[in-house]
């Protein structure tokens, strides 16, 4: 039988298996497994040749026991409801298991960015929002950037947000410039909040990071960042990256400054120069000591898993790997830093952001990372010592303890 990659299925799945665990209360985990709000709805936009194009538009809110719903906004040839319902659920997990005083949610819209103009951008992010209004806000859903947009589409949105209510409000979206109230350090911050996690991953396990070898895949904001953070301040060894098109591979160790100055020229890692071609099935499965997915979903599958050799997976990516695979690295002893715990550095600074919005008053990058640091140590430890005690993988122990928290969140409010 094939392996169902509905990533909602997946991520109902993953629950099932943490609510067995936690012998969880039938009629909360049943209220867990949906979401609480969703919004689907249509953006007309009038395109630069003069025709209107109807986009459709999502918005997940999964759960804001614990707070906001709080999560990106994605645009993609192939979203899908349950794409975006997979990432509402992962952000309420993320939010609790780094334990900031958020809920969870997700938007998309179906389009395809780059063969749009800016104009036909903006007015698509302007319609979005107009749209959505009425239903996010700071005390309601706080959106922020994801796959394929970014600060700018935010500024459009928050600015087409503060037209419609008459007055400033900054923290009602995050990953905005910093003119605008963005935070300082936010753009490298998932990036980092994982290399963090994979710091102290690698202690437990004895491996010196100096020189450990790497391979990434995915080279955006995320992968881009992980590259060069991870080299600079962490001492790896990035022996591979790629992107959609393709990667490239020196076994001596790829330089950031060359792939990122050879992707502003080309839009493509391939033809990086001091490097050969690798196709992104064979980084996957790279003799390195560290993997970094950072590009899709359903990456790692019951079909290559038994060919990977990295000893740590860091998950920058959501839900890079199935439950077939997870089965797989368990068996093999492979670390996994689960997604959730992985990439939550991006939606930590997101509410850092939030809290200086509030304030009005700005920290810089150094205390913002210190903080981040701070966080991503805790959650990664919370999540290590649950995996310990009650004798569970990582993603268990990782879904335990954001469980338990969202659960109580529901349970003291009387919903169930
Ligand atoms: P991005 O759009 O900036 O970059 C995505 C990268 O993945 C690009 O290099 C693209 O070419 C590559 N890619 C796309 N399809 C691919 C494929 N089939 N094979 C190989 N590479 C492919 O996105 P991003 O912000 O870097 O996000 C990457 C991942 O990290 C996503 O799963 C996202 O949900 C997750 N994430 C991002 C953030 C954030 O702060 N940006 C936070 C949490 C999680």
């Amino acid at each position: 039988m094939s392996e169902n990659l509905n990533p909602f299925a997946i991520a109902q799945a993953q629950l099932d298996e943490a609510a067995a665990v936690l012998q969880l209360d039938p009629d909360m985990h049943a209220f867990l497994r949906q979401p609480m709000r969703e919004f689907h709805f249509t953006i007309p936009v009038r395109m630069d040749d003069g025709h209107v194009q109807t986009f459709r538009g999502f918005r997940v809110q999964y759960n804001d026991a614990r707070g906001p719903a709080k999560g990106g906004i994605r645009f993609h040839p192939d979203e899908t409801i349950d794409t975006v319902r997979a990432l509402a659920a992962w952000m309420t997990w993320k939010t609790a298991v780094a334990d900031v005083p958020l809920g969870g949610g997700k938007g998309g819209v179906i389009c395809n960015p780059r063969q749009m103009s800016s104009g036909e951008l903006e007015r698509l992010s302007r319609g979005y929002m107009r749209v959505l209004a009425r239903y996010v806000g700071l005390t309601r859903d706080v959106p922020a950037p994801d796959v394929h947009t970014n600060p700018q589409i935010m500024a459009w949105m928050l600015d087409e947000y503060e037209v419609l209510h008459g007055q400033h409000e900054p923290g009602v979206i995050t990953g905005k410039p910093l003119q605008l109230g963005g935070s300082a350090g936010r753009t490298p911050a998932t990036a980092l909040g994982g290399l963090f996690t994979i710091r102290e991953a690698a202690k437990l396990q004895g491996m010196d990071l100096n020189d450990a070898t790497c391979a990434i895949q995915g080279y955006g904001n995320v992968g881009s960042f992980a590259h060069s953070l991870g080299t600079e301040q962490f001492g790896l060894k990035v022996v591979a990256v790629s992107d959609e098109f393709g990667g490239i591979y020196n076994k001596n160790g790829l330089d950031p400054k060359v792939v990122s100055k050879h992707l502003r020229r080309s839009g493509r890692v391939e033809g990086c120069p001091d490097t050969e071609p690798i196709s992104n099935e064979d980084l996957l499965e790279l003799d390195v000591d560290i993997l970094i997915p950072a590009a899709i979903e359903n990456q790692l599958t019951g079909k290559n898993a038994d060919k990977v050799k990295a000893l740590i997976i860091a998950e920058l990516a959501n839900g890079p790997t199935t439950p077939e695979a997870d089965k797989i690295f368990n068996e093999k002893g492979t670390t996994i830093i689960p997604d959730f715990l992985c990439n939550a550095g991006g939606v930590t600074v997101s509410y850092f952001e939030m809290v200086q919005n509030a304030y009005q008053y700005y920290w810089d990058e150094a205390l913002v990372h210190e903080r981040l640091d701070q966080k991503m140590t805790m959650a990664f430890h919370a999540v290590w010592k649950l995996a310990e005690v009650r004798n569970v993988d990582t993603r268990v122990a990782a879904y335990l303890v954001a469980v338990n928290r969202v659960a109580e969140a529901v349970r003291l409010r009387g919903w169930v």
